[in-house]
């Protein structure tokens, strides 16, 4: 027999339990079930070129069009824009005309990562090295030692476009940043972590054997130059011309004896990406809504650029798509709802200081809706309002979605922000929901199963309500 003060706790307290105790058995099936194919998309997706390009072959044999601005539509169609073959917005049409707004989840497929510098091949004491400038938010300390793996494009003199990705592959070699041995570490173990290794000593090895010439200097990055000529067919200015990033070369692995989680690189975003994209793929045939899902890039550097959510790509695109229906983009846009899909921090045990434990999300507790971001006094946060607030509660209690709420640390420690700033001014009710990450913007990441299929069915429930 419970007590009476017991009852009244369990009607009157807020308390968030773990999924798995709210979870059916087969519902923790279905999840590990579906992080197969999170695991696989992640080892086919670790750049924002190889996410766009692996959506647009799920998307094409599933009957997705390109979008074009003279066709007109039905409800049921769907339709796909590729901005530069690094961002792309899916559509599903809906049955309610399309000037009672749409439905958006917006997450990113970019990660931090090394970028080659423009010109970056030289050779120093017969070792050949790439120079790199760091892209987006990382530890310079988490990037030597480990295998690398070199993914991108090169554009040619004669416009021809070589597609680069090597060290994926068993059999492919990889690349690497050096770090100093601890007996000659004296003076760099004095320098303060975020100095530790510095932004210039982030050069990568990609060989060390001479080409055999007598005559010529520079002869190990002669012999590298010589390779790349004969595999892609480029001159060192073709580098001038190239997106080259260096990520991790491992795959993504269960983590635990139970494997209640996944470790890899780039989840922040690609969790959220790729449960809002199988949420787009698996909402009804016609939903009421007309469903838009974007996954952009740009987002770890600010979301500037043309293919980042500050530009005006997804405007116009609204814009396009209402013109098909006879209406204007901005009357679609201030009757929308959105849900900005991208990660939060997770609470850690070792680190338990940064957050204020009542406020923060964790592992296994579910997807995460967070009102609002930013740092300081709510600076750079478009802080959803109440009444959206309690209408995505609402649709995710209804569908039993487990969820928690959580902020980006406790205030005053930092923070961060999200795109739901950007899609927010374009007067469209948005709230931040995604997954909480263990090691956020690490070269591997740890996500919880159940929290990555609970983001999944919140997508889901947010298209079909
Ligand atoms: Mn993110
Ligand atoms: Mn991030």
């Amino acid at each position: 027999m419970k007590s009476e003060g017991s009852k009244l706790q369990e009607e009157l307290f807020y308390t968030q339990k773990h999924a798995s105790e709210l979870l059916s058995e087969q519902q923790v099936k279905d999840a590990d079930q579906f992080c197969e194919g999170y695991r696989a998309f992640l080892d086919s997706a670790k750049t924002e070129r190889e996410a766009v390009c692996t959506v647009l072959n799920q998307i094409e044999k599933l009957g997705y069009q390109p979008f074009d601005p003279k066709k007109s539509y039905v409800p049921g169609d769907r339709v796909y824009l590729n901005n530069r073959d690094k961002a792309i917005i899916l559509a599903v049409i809906g049955s309610r005309p399309i000037e009672q707004g749409v439905r958006i989840a917006a997450a990113h497929i970019d990660s931090p990562r090394l970028d080659l510098k423009p010109n970056p091949l030289y050779e120093d004491n017969q070792i050949a090295l790439f120079k790199t400038h760091y892209y987006g938010g990382i530890k310079k300390y988490q990037w030597p030692a480990m295998p690398l793996s070199l993914h991108g494009v090169i554009i040619k003199g004669d416009g021809q476009k070589v597609q680069v990705n090597i060290g994926e592959d068993d059999n492919d070699p990889v690349f690497c940043v050096t770090d100093l041995l601890p007996h000659l570490a004296g003076d760099q173990m004095k320098r303060t972590l975020n100095e530790g290794v510095k932004g210039e000593e982030l050069n990568i090895v990609i060989g060390s054997r001479p080409f055999l010439d007598d005559e010529a200097s520079e002869k190990v990055k002669l012999n590298i130059m010589n390779i790349l000529h004969e595999k892609y067919g480029i001159v060192e200015k073709d580098f001038l011309s190239a997106e080259l990033e260096a990520v991790p070369a491992y795959k993504a692995r269960d983590i635990g004896f139970d494997r209640s989680m996944i470790g890899s690189y780039g989840q922040d975003d690609r969790v959220c990406a790729y449960t809002a994209l199988k949420a787009t793929l698996d909402c009804k045939p016609v939903p009421e809504a007309t469903v838009v899902t974007i996954l952009t890039d740009k987002e770890e550097t600010g979301s500037d650029g043309n293919t980042g959510l500050h530009s005006a790509y997804l405007k116009y695109f609204i814009a396009d798509l209402a013109a098909t229906f006879g209406q204007q983009g901005r009357t679609v846009l201030s009757h929308s709802t959105c849900l900005s899909a991208d990660v939060n921090a997770a609470f850690d045990p070792t680190f338990p200081e940064v957050n204020e434990k009542r406020n923060a999300a964790y592992i296994n507790k579910g997807v995460v809706v967070t009102k609002y971001t930013g740092s300081r006094g709510k600076s750079g946060t478009s802080d959803a309002s109440a009444e959206f607030m309690a209408e995505v509660r609402r649709v995710l209690d209804k569908n039993h979605v487990v969820w928690q709420t959580g902020e980006l640390g406790k205030v005053d420690q930092g923070g961060g922000g999200t795109v739901a700033q950007y899609i927010a001014n374009l007067n469209v009710d948005v709230i931040d929901v995604g997954v909480p990450v263990l090691s956020m913007h690490s070269p591997f990441e740890i996500v919880s199963k159940l929290d990555t299929y609970m983001a999944y069915q919140a997508f889901l429930c947010f298209f079909n309500d």
